[in-house]
């Protein structure tokens, strides 16, 4: 790029051309340099897929969330830029109308969406603001928002009195909501700089800084911003004319994008109805045309020229890049429609466009960078639910409030719960108190796949509970066990967390086996087999269980279970077993083979019963060819010996010993409790269709988990930190 000579340019004069000056080969572009090819962490050079791909702990990632300035298309919210680095970081630049559903999109939590860089106050650059500041603090976002912006030449023309003016605004809307708990949600921290400190460091945090001059617009207080950051740059001009600080200050930036108006006064006003002589004025005026696009883009030399804030009409396209090539010989990237996608490192620059969802929601905050960013900082063990500044009651007067039509008319009596009217008793005896983070956003240093997962299981567990008409549901917390159930699931949480600390083959088995599962579950065919062993399952479970109502055979399972956990006990903590001298594969089997005999005795009839005998076989058969194909890559054998061993070792102390035992006892009580439910022929069904469902939620949960495989094992880091250490 140091050489601005137009390769094309002697073919123009019907002399022979010179060489490419980029040195590529036939077929390799007139304008590609060598460094446009994928950065390392890109998983599919074709598209960007939100959510399947992480950014390497190198690179800058920048989305193009909304690209046009007026008027707004289907495919164009108005100019937003989303700037994702390496280090976790994430910041916007502009906020222009339309854009926060992009945002959606692209499964960036609300509750992250913050560090906004205004460039100047035209609505098309920071329209969407109020929309978020309205309703983020509703979703949990208890922390203040942080917008950056230039001051005007007077006080009511920076962007503080901007902010002022949108709480005024919302006035009606932030006193209503705040009936809930909101916190410092409608509070904004605004950093108004100087617009006529040149250069000046407007943001420095966390290794990132951001400048800003001064641009000729329609008024005094447009500025451009400059983002450096681990030797990687951007700049985004905002609105202007053309003009010598922007070539000063984003000299050999390494990817640059200016907006651009082209100069075609007539088209507009043939497609928009806007008269030719403001449009062409207003380009005169206050805006870039083509070709000073491709001039400005030039004299800065970066590696890749960009542009938005443009309409994108396929030939206006044409023209602009048209005029852009005037001047600018280097690499070109439109910045526009929405979901253009740059990576960039040191060595490499790609673009992709990225593939939204037209219905996406917003991501849930899960992971550790998420959860930090929206308690701006850093995440605590406790915190507290903000108590609510108003009650309906107060904003709303009883004769208002006597139009309402009750509930029992029209929720169905078995699925009546109790009114809520006030946000602050919604909580419960949880209110203004100190509580867990995790009692309200998941694990705190969930940062994985194993993260991911975990949530995804709890929340389709729920779901389950609701799909099975709360039937089974009702057992467990009607059950006296509940307790210790849930302390069984604790301890086999203990157990698989210090599994996972000890043994790297089990940290990898896990790993592998979640991701194989991920991917198997994409399969319809191996998702219906799965679909097939759950149903199996329940019929298998049905019968057996139906066993279990009687007090005889409840005791005599219970006295089964104590003897294989003691004989489990006894055999994998034997010296040879645990100098590694015996396979611990073979014992568990001995085990097994034991325990079935036993089973046996206990549920006699049902077992040798040929139909239950075949759909267990078939379940088992089913579950263990999905097993095979999640794990198909991976022999999950050494894991498999580590545990056993493992497992040995802890149940050498008599009080692990007795904890399994019981939580094996109150196990057998619930599945009593669960199986007389189950006998009804309704319940029956409609747990095994929930099965179904159920299984089908995990697929589609799991869909991220399988791109996000990328080779990145969960490693110990992901996993929530032990209990009592
Ligand atoms: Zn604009
Ligand atoms: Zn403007």
């Amino acid at each position: 790029m140091e050489d601005s000579v137009n390769p094309a340019a002697g073919a123009a004069n019907g002399k022979v051309p010179p060489a490419s000056i980029y040195g590529g080969g036939a077929g390799q572009g007139i304008t590609l340099p060598a460094y446009f090819k994928p950065t390392p962490s890109v998983v599919s050079a074709s598209n960007f897929f939100p959510l399947l791909e992480e950014l390497g702990p190198d690179e800058m990632r920048i989305s193009f969330v909304g690209t046009c300035p007026f008027p707004p298309k289907r495919d164009q919210a108005a100019t937003c830029i989303m700037v994702e680095l390496g280090n976790g970081s994430r910041l916007f630049f502009d906020f222009g109308p339309g854009c926060l559903r992009n945002i959606a999109a692209f499964q960036v939590p609300v509750q992250d969406v913050n560090d906004i860089f205004i460039t100047h106050l035209h609505v098309d650059h920071y329209g969407e603001l109020p929309y978020l500041y309205a309703f983020a603090p509703w979703a949990a976002r208890w922390k203040p928002l942080r917008v950056h912006g230039p001051s005007g030449r007077r006080p009511d023309e920076g962007i503080a009195h901007m902010i002022e003016g949108m709480k005024t605004m919302t006035r009606w809307h932030t006193k209503g909501f705040a009936c809930g708990p909101v916190g410092d949600g409608y509070e904004v921290e605004v950093n108004e700089f100087d617009y006529e400190d040149d250069n000046g460091i407007c943001y420095d945090k966390d290794g990132v800084t951001v400048r800003h001059w001064r641009r000729s617009h329609n008024m005094d207080g447009a500025s451009a911003y400059r983002l450096d950051w681990n030797g990687l740059s951007f700049v985004w001009t905002g609105d202007g004319r053309p003009d010598t600080l922007t070539a000063k200050y984003a000299q050999g930036v390494d990817v640059f994008v200016t907006e651009l108006q082209p100069d075609l006064g007539k088209l507009m006003e043939q497609k928009t109805g806007i008269p030719q002589q403001i449009y062409n004025a207003t380009i005169d005026m206050v805006h870039t045309d083509h070709y000073a696009t491709g001039y400005v883009i030039n004299q800065v030399q970066p590696r890749l020229g960009m542009v938005t804030h443009m309409a994108y009409d396929h030939e206006v396209v044409n023209e602009a890049i048209a005029g852009v090539r005037v001047h600018w010989r280097g690499l070109f990237v439109l910045g526009a429609p929405d979901g253009v996608v740059i990576n960039v490192t040191k060595d490499a620059v790609w673009a992709r466009a990225a593939v939204l969802p037209d219905s996406g929601n917003f991501k849930k905050p899960t992971t550790e960078t998420e959860l930090r960013q929206m308690f701006g900082g850093q995440i605590p063990e406790t915190m507290r639910i903000p108590e609510p500044e108003h009650t309906r009651d107060e904003l709303l007067s009883p004769g208002v409030r006597a139009i309402e039509i009750p509930p029992s008319e029209f929720v169905p009596a078995d699925v009546l719960r109790p009114l809520v009217n006030d946000m602050g008793k919604a909580f419960g005896p949880a209110m203004g108190k100190d509580i867990p983070v995790q009692f309200l956003f998941g694990a705190k240093g969930m940062g994985s796949a194993v993260g991911e997962f975990m949530h995804a299981l709890r929340s389709l567990a729920s779901a389950l509970d609701l799909l099975a008409g709360g039937i089974v549901g009702k057992a467990l917390p009607d059950s006296q066990h509940k307790d210790q159930v849930k302390q069984t699931f604790g301890t086999v949480a203990d157990m698989v967390k210090q599994a996972t600390r000890q043994s790297d083959h089990i940290r990898e088995a896990g790993s592998a086996a979640l991701m194989g599962a991920a991917k198997s579950m994409q399969d319809e065919g191996k998702r219906g087999d799965l679909k097939a062993a759950a149903a199996a399952l329940v019929d298998v479970v049905r019968t057996v269980t139906g066993q279990l109502q009687k007090p005889d055979v409840r005791n005599q399972a219970k006295q089964t279970a104590g003897l294989v956990i003691d004989g489990l006990a006894a055999q994998l903590g034997s010296p040879a077993v645990q100098d590694g001298s015996a396979d611990p594969t073979a014992v568990l089997k001995a085990v097994f083979a034991t325990s079935q005999a036993l089973a046996a005795g206990v549920f006699g009839q049902v077992l040798r019963d040929p139909g239950t005998a075949q759909q267990g076989q078939q379940a088992l058969a089913q579950f263990r060819r999905f097993g095979s194909s999640a794990m198909a890559d991976h022999d999950g054998t050494p894991a498999l010996a580590d545990a056993l061993r493992l497992i040995g070792r802890m149940l050498q102390d008599p009080k692990k010993l007795d904890a399994v035992k019981s939580a094996a006892s109150a196990l057998i009580e619930t599945a009593a409790s669960v199986g007389a439910r189950l006998q009804n022929p309704d319940t029956h069904s409609a747990v095994k269709g929930g099965a179904g469902l159920l299984i089908d939620g995990i697929g589609r949960q799991m869909a991220g988990l399988s791109g996000n495989a990328n080779g990145k094992p969960a490693v110990q880091e992901d996993l929530p930190a032990p209990a009592g250490t």
